[in-house]
């Protein structure tokens, strides 16, 4: 066992760990990086298929105002491309296909009223939202009093024009309607600029893809680190005194002056504090789960559905499946489906047999592209609410009641430990992008704190 001193102690090599840990060494100090898993990149998770195709199992879009993260990868020397976006789109409600084009699908213009009306209305009430504090929200109470679900039903007339919002939300959250706070609905909503933004390919959220695939942005970070991340260091208790941490992980005991903990709340709420963290950071980490996804990749010899008009991207209100997109390589050398398992079925279809799962994968491919989805060459997924050091994905919600209750100490640092990681980013939280301003803020108020304190810290 060894016990090594350093400014701060990183507990996470994510993205939002790495970047703190870069731009504090960038400045001058010296951090030590622990992280549980073999590899870096936290829920960026890219693997090659069998004919040298790469995919990305986890997060994997940018898109406009997605600044930081875009900055990042060009610095790296890392470019994106274009997400196959060509043709038409595929509606599979209430038991009918319409093809599409554009992000507004043309069905029964009495239902698209209804959406139209009701997403009107969630642009509006988010943007009065403030982002750095949601609590603040004059009709906080109100909206932290009921589920997207409740607010759904209570406003939107249609049933096909529900489903589509239920769609939506699932689509995002990787939850139902639900399980989802309002309050934390409309503010998720607002730090992604609007919903209809977080919903769409061009111009919105699903825009861009990286060619080296995203995981690479932490891991030519973690490059750069070299021998300061530690892999394989599962972090099991953090220390502190008036002095500094001390960060017990099963490869040793690291010593700094402070601790940054970038990682979901629902595992910062795994690892033991001495002493206790106030009461209302430890309940916070208690109401923060994670949303549930099986990410399902299909690979073809050919991205056959293109020459049939169609861009691939489909959605349904029945299936295990019901969202579906091209995550063909840039040349379209090869046919590549990614298809996604959300919320509720997500939940289900995890417990089966994998054989009995992707049976149902494909038949649902079949039914949005033709026999010709059925003739595929590999099948690829991740489940990641069985990985231990995730939990869960794409991030984590909150119920009724807890911004209001809790919010504040979703940020607040714990005497020397501070808090990162996308769930505590203020704009575009849940994303790679947040991910990596929650990082960059981090490390600036650790510069403001060791700038006051020249030393580095003491052993507690
Ligand atoms: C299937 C999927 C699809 C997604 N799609 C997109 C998308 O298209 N676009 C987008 O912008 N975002 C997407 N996201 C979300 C995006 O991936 C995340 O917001 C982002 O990667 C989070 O980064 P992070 O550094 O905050 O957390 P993480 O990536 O979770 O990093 C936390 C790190 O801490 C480690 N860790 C946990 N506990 C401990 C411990 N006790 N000790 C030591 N280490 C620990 C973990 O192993 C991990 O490496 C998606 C996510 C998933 C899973």
């Amino acid at each position: 066992m060894v016990a090594e001193q350093v400014d701060v102690v990183v507990v996470g090599a994510g993205l939002a760990g790495l970047v703190t840990a870069r731009q504090l060494t960038r400045g001058g100090r010296s951090v030590r990086v622990v992280e549980a898993r073999d590899r870096v990149g936290g829920r960026t998770y890219d693997r090659v298929l069998d004919d040298g195709t790469r995919v990305e199992l986890g997060g994997q879009w940018i898109g406009p105002t997605q600044d930081r993260i875009a900055a990042l990868a060009a610095e790296l020397g890392l470019p994106t491309f274009p997400t196959y976006n060509q043709g038409e789109n595929l509606l599979d409600l209430a038991g009918r296909q319409k093809r599409y084009k554009g992000a507004i699908p043309m069905i029964n213009p009495v239902v698209m009223a209804d959406v139209g009306q009701a997403q009107a209305r969630i642009e509006r009430l988010a943007r009065r939202v403030p982002l750095d504090a949601p609590w603040d929200d004059p009709r906080a109470d109100v909206l932290d009093s009921q589920t997207v679900e409740t607010w759904i039903r209570r406003n939107v007339a249609s049933r096909p024009a529900r489903d589509l919002l239920r769609l939506g939300v699932q689509a995002v959250f990787a939850a139902e309607a639900r399980d989802i706070s309002l309050l934390h609905f409309l503010f998720y909503v607002h730090a992604g600029t609007s919903f209809d933004s977080l919903l769409s390919t061009a111009r919105g959220a699903q825009e861009q893809r990286f060619l080296d695939g995203p995981q690479e942005v932490s891991v030519r970070m973690a490059a750069e680190l070299g021998d300061a991340v530690w892999l394989e260091a599962p972090v099991r208790s953090i220390r502190q005194d008036d002095h500094g941490v001390a960060v017990t992980t099963d490869r040793g005991e690291v010593l700094g002056a402070y601790a940054v903990v970038a990682v979901p709340p629902t595992l910062a709420g795994r690892i033991s504090y001495d002493p206790l963290l106030p009461a209302a950071r430890d309940q916070l980490t208690q109401r923060m789960p994670m949303g549930s996804v099986i990410k399902v990749h299909v690979r073809y010899d050919e991205p056959f559905w293109r020459g049939d008009g169609l861009t691939g991207q489909a959605t349904s209100d029945r299936g295990a499946v019901r969202v579906t997109f091209d995550n063909s390589p840039s040349d379209g050398s090869s046919g590549t489906l990614l298809a996604f398992i959300e919320g509720a079925e997500a939940r289900h279809w995890s417990a089966q047999d994998p054989a009995d799962r992707h049976r149902v994968v494909i038949a649902d491919l079949v039914r949005y592209f033709g026999r010709r989805a059925g003739n595929y060459a590999e099948i690829v997924e991740q489940d990641w609410s069985t990985e231990e050091w995730t939990r869960g994905c794409y991030g984590a919600h909150l119920a009724p009641g807890v911004w209001t209750a809790y919010g504040p100490a979703l940020r607040t640092p714990c005497g020397r430990i501070h808090w990162a990681g996308t769930e505590t980013a203020s704009v575009w939280t849940g994303y790679l992008d947040g991910a990596v301003r929650s990082g960059e803020r981090a490390a600036s108020d650790l510069t403001a704190l060791l700038g006051a304190t020249s030393a580095p810290g003491s052993a507690p």
